[in-house]
Formats: C-alpha cells, sequence, structure tokens
C-alpha cells in the first residue's frame, strides 16, 4: 500500500489531502494565516476538528498538521509527497522527483512566477524536514501543455529576445486540464477532440486532442485569457503600457491586473454568486459582467473548434463550471449551429460526478465533470517514484 500526501502550499495558507494506495481519500485540511496567528481545518476519519495556533511559518503549519493527525489517532507516514507548483518553465515536462538540482531549478522559475513559486517551494522544504527520507515529487501546473506546437506557444516578438527571457505561453491549470480531459474520454470510452473549460477563482481553457494539449488560453502568466474572478484576461498590451505612461507604477499596474480586474474590477466581487445575485437583482454593472464572462469563453470556444478541427465533446469544470447551471447556458445557448446545445433539465439538475448535460440527440456531447487535481497530483506521485 502506498500512501500518498498531497501538499498546495500558498503563501499564507496550506491545503493537504492523504490518500491510500486505493485513491482513496483518508483525511483532508487546510492551514490558513500562515505568518501569524493561524488554524488548521482538518477531516479525516473521528470527524472534522479546528485548532487555532500561532505559524510563524511553512514548518509550522506542518508540524500542526502532524500534530492534528496524531490527536485524531493517526500516526502520519507517508510513502511519498506530491507536491503543486505552478510553474515548471521549459525545463519540466512531467513530474519529477524533488533533489537538490530540482529545487534549485523552482527556486529560478520563481522569475517567472514570483506570486506562485516561492510558496511552492516553502511548502517543499517543510515537507522535507518534516519527513525526512520520504521521496517528494513535484507536479506542474504548466507540464500538461509541454505538448502544444509551437505555433501555439510562440508569441509573435523578437525572437531573441522571447528566447533570452522564456517569454512565451507556458499555459496554466495544466494538472485540472488532464484530469479532466483523461476522466471525460473515460466516462465517454472514447478519447477524442475536447474543450476543458476550468471555470474557477481562475479559469481557463484547453484544446485536448487525443489526450494531448494542443492550446490553452493562460500564458506566459495566469493573467491571460479568461475573464476570473479578480484577474481581466486578455487585454491589449498597449494599456498597459499607456497606464504605465500616465501615472500607475509597475506595482499599481501588478494590483490592478492580478487583484482588481476580472469580475472583481467590474462589479467590486470576485465571487461569481455575487454577481448572478446582483444581476438577477436588475445591477447592469453586474450583467454586463456576466456578458463579458460569457463572450469571451464563446470566443475560445469558437476558436479551439477551429484549431481542433471538429468538436467531440464541451467540459465544465471547477467551482463555476462545475455549479452554476446560469453561466453553462450563457456559454452555451446560440450555439447550436455548433452542435452544441443544452437540455435544461439536465443543466439545472444537482449531481455530483461527471454528466451530460446536453440532449440525447446533441451533436456534440456537452459535460461537467468534476476536478480532482489533488488525486492527480497523487497519481503523478506515485508513478514518479515507481
Ligand atoms: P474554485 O477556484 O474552483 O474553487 O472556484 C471558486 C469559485 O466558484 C468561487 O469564487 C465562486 O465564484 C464559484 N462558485 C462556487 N459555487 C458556485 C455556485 N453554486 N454558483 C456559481 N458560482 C459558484
Amino acid at each position: 500500500m502506498t500512501a500518498v500526501l498531497v501538499v498546495n502550499s500558498g503563501s499564507s495558507s496550506l491545503k493537504y489531502q492523504l490518500l491510500d494506495g486505493d485513491e482513496q481519500v483518508l483525511a483532508t485540511g487546510l492551514v490558513e494565516r500562515i505568518g501569524g496567528a493561524g488554524s488548521i481545518r482538518h477531516r479525516g476519519p473521528g470527524g472534522e476538528v479546528v485548532v487555532d495556533a500561532e505559524l510563524p511559518d511553512h514548518t509550522a503549519a506542518l508540524t500542526l498538521m502532524m500534530r492534528t493527525f496524531a490527536s485524531a489517532g493517526v500516526e502520519l507516514a507517508p510513502d511519498v509527497v506530491g507536491h503543486r507548483v505552478v510553474h515548471g518553465g521549459e525545463r519540466f515536462s512531467a513530474p519529477v522527483v524533488i533533489d537538490a538540482e530540482v529545487e534549485a531549478a523552482v527556486e529560478e522559475l520563481a522569475a517567472l512566477a514570483p506570486l506562485h513559486n516561492p510558496p511552492g517551494l516553502l511548502g517543499i522544504r517543510a515537507a522535507r524536514q518534516a519527513f525526512p527520507g520520504v521521496p517528494q515529487v513535484a507536479v506542474f501546473d504548466t507540464a500538461f501543455h509541454a505538448t502544444m506546437p509551437p505555433e501555439a506557444s510562440t508569441y509573435a516578438i523578437d525572437t531573441e529576445l522571447a528566447a533570452e527571457r522564456g517569454v512565451r505561453r507556458y499555459g496554466f491549470h495544466g494538472t485540472s486540464h488532464e484530469y479532466v480531459s483523461q476522466a471525460a474520454a473515460a466516462f465517454l470510452g472514447r478519447a477524442g477532440r475536447f474543450v476543458v473549460l476550468h471555470l474557477g477563482n481562475g479559469a481557463s481553457a484547453c484544446a485536448v486532442s487525443g489526450g494531448r494539449s494542443i492550446a490553452t488560453s493562460m500564458g506566459l502568466t495566469p493573467l491571460e485569457g479568461l475573464v476570473m474572478g479578480t484577474r481581466g484576461g486578455d487585454l491589449d498590451p498597449g494599456a498597459v503600457l499607456h497606464l504605465l505612461r500616465t501615472g500607475s507604477s509597475v506595482d499599481e499596474v501588478d494590483t490592478l491586473l492580478n487583484r482588481r480586474s476580472g469580475l472583481a474590477g467590474l462589479t467590486g466581487s470576485g465571487d461569481l454568486r455575487d454577481v448572478l445575485a446582483a444581476a438577477a437583482a436588475g445591477d447592469e454593472r453586474a450583467e454586463l459582467a456576466l456578458g463579458v464572462y460569457a463572450h469571451r469563453i464563446r470566443g475560445y470556444v469558437g476558436a479551439y473548434l477551429a484549431h481542433l478541427g471538429g468538436l467531440d465533446a464541451l467540459v465544465f469544470t471547477a467551482g463555476v463550471g462545475e455549479n452554476s447551471p446560469e453561466v453553462r447556458a450563457r456559454v452555451v445557448d446560440g450555439l447550436a449551429h455548433l452542435g452544441l446545445q443544452l437540455d435544461p433539465a439536465r443543466n439545472e439538475a444537482r449531481e455530483r460526478g461527471a454528466r451530460v448535460i446536453s440532449p440525447d440527440d446533441a451533436q456534440v456531447p456537452v459535460l461537467v465533470v468534476p476536478t480532482d487535481e489533488e488525486l492527480q497530483i497523487a497519481r503523478h506521485a506515485v508513478a514518479a517514484v515507481g
């Protein structure tokens, strides 16, 4: 039996999941507010516990996690630890067992992902201290997109400068797109040409052909593409120059693009539930935001249908994609000429698990497939250590 601990480490939070060799989840938890007065919420066989504690750093967070397991009567002894690492750059196109060289490379890649790679490293270092001798595997959000053809990953700027600074499309959410496209293929009984829409707080579209990513909407960073909770996605790069030339600092534009854009920028709330409620109450800004959100997605669906040369399934996933019939309808309604339509009752049904939400006689099935990045990381971690 192989026990796998999956760690997803953010700057001030750390999510974890313990799975056994049969892919059964034994425990999950979230440590929050690392760096100060923090807390852990842990769910295991004994139920849920919440504990407050002073948490100066990620090592303290993992120590609290181990103590919480111990007080629930479980000795935490994973055979392998799988880490989510956001940016693998050009170097990592598959999961790797972490050694000093890999760690140094992940650290170097922080130049491309300053918000995301450093917290991943903190998690890796804390886990090495907590579980000495246990193999640790890095699973990269970018890796699944390594199969994109050059015409999809190349930005049309000066080739030498782009190569020197690593400016190209990498794509993100790869672990989710990979899991969901595999689950969709298993559900349909065949791999094919899929468009996967990962619509969560972050959002991206991916064109998958025969199990391989051939195009995706996020780029050098997770800022490009679809409208998200607090990121606006596609934007004329000239707008950034204009803002910089007319009084904004680099840090201000960074904050604008990462935190004050997307649904939050358009409506004041980055949570789609708030935007839907406001639109239902007649708020025009919220209605416009939903219009921009769906319009962008439809543009990508059309573009990817062209790149794929046809479509065997459109797949919705993540917080919004799995839970919002209204957003799914705003995306798909009116696309019958592309073979896409919804069955309203199936779309509205509050079900869990992979399901079809198009009519039986639809030309192209529309699916909802819940994502499970932790399970995919666990699978990769086990495979990487053989
Ligand atoms: P994720 O990043 O995948 O956890 O997705 C989080 C986002 O999903 C939240 O910010 C919400 O906007 C959205 N969400 C969750 N549940 C619903 C729901 N029932 N209806 C609409 N949006 C939802």
